[in-house]
């Protein structure tokens, strides 16, 4: 099935909610869903379904969401922060993820809830201790990532999980993009309500794309459909009960949500 195998490459990808539960498609040129028996990235094809509209949910189902701090030196910079010598990983779990339009709530526990736009990675094989070379063939596409952050308890507490792990703290989407452009040219921003906040772009990484995904598969094997999210760029800021927020990726799209 070379040719099928091939068309996989051209695709943008969604989880939709159907009557029969989450399904994954392909969005058609035309706007159409054409319904996959599965995530492309674990082997999913295409079952000759199609539907016409649905509520986008989250596009992946990762095992682990891998973050990274301090990976644009303004942002590191207008934190307070030096910039590190080697990534500093963190994690969200999966029961933060929301999709596109999705709510995010701000918990009682936090005054102070902030967004940060991220270019969001897809794996798409296994990785474990894998080069930067290696790295290349194994990603499945990319999405756009709010790593949202209640930043007054980030400063708090030493460890990060609290701050980063709320419920609805890690929309993604609206879509994976398995045709992507050069992984170090691509822009990352945010507006909150249609206002400009973060204006970035991946080729003012620290630690660019294919070598962030290395060191962090020497520490953890990474598998299809875990999720990647690469850092932040400068111009984090709060985000308060009645914003619209919108995170664009080069090459991806928009991701939209509501704050409450
Ligand atoms: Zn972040």
């Amino acid at each position: 099935m070379r040719a099928a195998s091939a068309s996989l490459r051209l695709m943008k990808i969604v989880r939709v909610q159907t009557s029969n539960g989450p399904r994954y498609a392909r969005l058609g040129g035309s706007g159409q869903l054409e319904l996959l028996s599965g995530a492309p990235w674990q082997g999913g094809s295409s079952t000759g379904e199609t539907l016409s509209q649905g509520q986008l949910l989250a596009p992946v189902e990762p095992t682990k969401i891998v973050c990274v701090g301090r990976n644009y030196s303004a942002h590191a910079r207008e934190l307070g922060n030096q910039v590190p010598d080697e990534p500093l990983l963190f994690l969200k779990p999966p029961s933060a993820l929301c999709g596109p339009e999705a709510i995010i709530e701000l918990p009682p526990m936090s005054a102070r809830v902030e967004h940060e736009a991220e270019l969001g990675i897809v794996i798409g094989k296994p990785l474990k201790r894998a080069t930067a070379a290696e790295v290349v063939g194994a990603i499945a596409g990319i999405t756009c990532v709010n790593d949202v952050t209640a930043r007054d308890i980030q400063r708090k507490d030493v460890q990060f999980t609290r701050a980063k792990s709320f419920d609805g703290f890690c929309p993604v989407g609206p879509l994976v993009e398995t045709e992507f452009p050069d992984l170090t040219a691509i822009s990352v921003s945010a507006r909150v309500n249609g206002a400009a906040r973060q204006e970035g772009n991946s080729k003012d990484m620290v630690f660019p794309v294919l070598e962030l995904i290395s060191f962090i598969s020497q520490v953890m094997t990474l598998v299809p459909g875990d999720l990647i999210s690469t850092g932040t760029p400068e111009g984090v800021g709060p985000l308060l009960s009645g914003d619209q927020v919108e995170i664009e990726i080069g090459g991806v799209g928009i991701l939209r949500n509501y704050v409450r």
